[in-house]
């Protein structure tokens, strides 16, 4: 099955400029999530994964369905002050000024071995805030995984020396 027809492209949102890729058509469809949910799991098979962390928003959706399937727990990051227990809190540059993500202080235990999703790679911030997260706490990531990678952002170089799996690259 090709997942790239399930990957609707919306020009100019959320500003002019942009090509905005959106997911909703591969939520709507089982058999694409189902394939696309296949995929990830192939790619983490041989490996021991103690938690799935999901960034927010559209990294929940795969993140759950991930731990689900793995059996696992499932740890959800969050914009600022969306989180009610105990945070800490890392910061991302954006193209205007910065944005922060937050982590509950007990998801994680020292020695955890951590799968990180989220549904898109670009310019690679967000990701690199997550996995900040992650290390303060004392978690081992073990991959970063994704629906797809806008490859021409260069996302990657900010990732260097974390294990990186896309099911779609662009
Ligand atoms: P980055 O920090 O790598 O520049 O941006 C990645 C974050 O922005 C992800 O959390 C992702 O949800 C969101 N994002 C950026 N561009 C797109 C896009 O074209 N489509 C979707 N669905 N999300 C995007």
């Amino acid at each position: 099955m090709s997942l790239e027809k399930y990957i609707r492209e919306v020009q100019d949102f959320p500003k002019e400029g942009i090509g905005f890729k959106d997911i909703t058509p591969l939520l709507l469809n089982s058999n694409a999530r189902n394939e696309c949910l296949t995929i990830l799991l192939s790619a983490v098979k041989d490996k021991k994964i103690d938690k799935v962390i999901g960034v927010e928003s559209r990294g929940f959706f795969f993140g759950i369905l991930l731990a689900e399937a793995l059996n696992v727990g499932f740890i959800p990051v969050r914009k600022p002050k969306k989180l009610p227990y105990e945070t800490i809190s890392a910061s991302y540059d954006l193209e205007y000024g910065s944005d922060s993500l937050e982590i509950h202080i007990d998801a994680i235990q020292k020695g955890d071995k951590v799968l990180i999703h989220d549904d898109v790679l670009a310019t690679g911030g967000t990701a690199k805030a997550v996995c900040e997260l992650v290390e303060r706490l004392g978690g081992e990531i073990v991959q970063v995984n994704f629906l797809m990678e806008l490859s021409f952002l260069n996302g990657r170089q900010k990732l260097d020396g974390k294990e990186l799996f896309t099911a779609l690259t662009y």
